[in-house]
């Protein structure tokens, strides 16, 4: 396993360095990315307010970067209209949202244990991955005990079993990563985003591992904002008067927390109908989409139908020598003309563990 270059105790101390520090670092950060490829870097755009910020700043010292939107049809319709009027670039995927769900799955709870889902699923899936899912795999304590591994994913063992639709972590590559990457190659330019290390796990292990600028690793890449936190980003925004898609409302004082920042409107502009994180939050996405965009609510939630399994094959036994229940169902749940049927998804989720997991109606 590759070594971290940085720690968590650096990462803590760039994200509590002031404001105009930071604006500074990632200044000097954007200038060494331009400079070590000669100018050849573009901006990945998403239209949202922190690649908005990364898009200023770049402009800032060298207007002639181009920036890319990847127009992939799942963005708030005010964010495209948005990131089309920023002069960009604009590409699109191939395939639609809902081909690729028809083709890969859906992207429901998290990259993680879509990835573990679809790992499981194989049935000649034997050894670690699947005792991931089993919760046959323990890591062995300080004192000798045995415990459960960061990576255990068993919870999701019942979802993985009894889910009659198909659950991936593909979606990301075929909406967006190809695409950005053909651009790539096609150009020879290196991506930069406005991407965080607060946003996530994997976003924080891949600073502290490269750093913001990632020239060794395996897609070298530049994300000058990884140490700002989400008030530094309002913060500039406010600074800078910068206009953001209408979709995030205005920018306010946060009662809750001494000298921060939110937001009115939506606090996230990503991809509206994806299901990654939707059971870890408070107030549901889907439930505030119902009010903003009900169309866009509807076509989420409904159409959907059952359609013959290409896969299926009645000599698989239903359950495999670990005791995982074979996922081999005749029929297949997935999007049809009407919509992408995702309520059926939810249902069945929050029914299988007996709760709401996922608010979405
Ligand atoms: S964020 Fe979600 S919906 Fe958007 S491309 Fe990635 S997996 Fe698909």
């Amino acid at each position: 396993m590759q070594e971290n270059q940085y720690t968590k105790r650096e990462l803590t101390q760039l994200q509590a360095l002031p404001f105009e520090e930071k604006v500074k670092l990632s200044r000097a950060r954007i200038r060494e990315w331009i400079d070590a490829y000669d100018g050849k870097v573009y901006v990945s755009y998403s239209g949202g307010k922190d690649s908005t910020v990364l898009l200023h700043l770049v402009r800032q010292i060298a207007p002639e970067v181009p920036a890319v939107f990847s127009n992939t049809g799942l963005e708030y319709p005010e964010v495209r209209t948005f990131a089309e009027q920023m002069g960009v670039t604009i590409i699109r995927p191939p395939k639609t949202f809902a081909e690729v769900v028809r083709e890969e799955g859906y992207p429901i709870l998290s990259k993680n244990i879509a990835s573990a889902i679809l790992q499981a699923r194989k049935f000649d899936m034997t050894g670690k991955n699947r005792r991931y899912m089993t919760g046959d795999f323990r890591v062995m304590r300080k004192d000798g005990s045995l415990g459960r591994s960061m990576f255990d994913k068993s919870k999701w063992q019942r979802l993985a079993e009894l889910g009659d639709f198909r659950i991936s972590d593909r979606c990301c590559n075929r909406m967006k990563k190809q695409p950005m990457r053909k651009f790539e190659r096609e150009h020879g330019l290196h991506p930069m985003l406005g991407t965080m290390a607060e946003e996530g796990r994997l976003r924080e292990r891949a600073w502290l591992l490269h750093g913001c600028n990632a020239f060794d690793a395996r897609h070298a890449v530049s994300t000058p904002l990884a140490f700002w936190r989400e008030t530094d980003v309002l913060r500039y925004i406010r600074v800078m008067h910068l206009p953001i898609a209408s979709v995030y409302g205005e920018i306010i004082e946060d009662p809750n927390c001494k000298n921060c920042l939110k937001l009115t409107g939506v606090d996230r502009t990503g991809c509206v109908f994806c299901g990654f994180g939707a059971h870890m939050e408070h107030e549901g996405r889907y439930l505030r989409l119902r009010e903003t965009h009900p169309r866009l609510y509807r076509y989420c939630m409904e159409g959907g139908h059952f359609v013959d399994n290409p896969d299926y094959d009645p000599s698989i036994p239903e359950t495999a020598t670990d005791g995982f229940r074979n996922f081999n169902p005749k029929q297949l749940w997935e999007p049809d003309n009407r919509g992408l049927g995702m309520g059926y998804v939810f249902e069945t989720v929050n029914r299988l563990y007996g709760k709401t997991l996922i608010p979405y109606k």
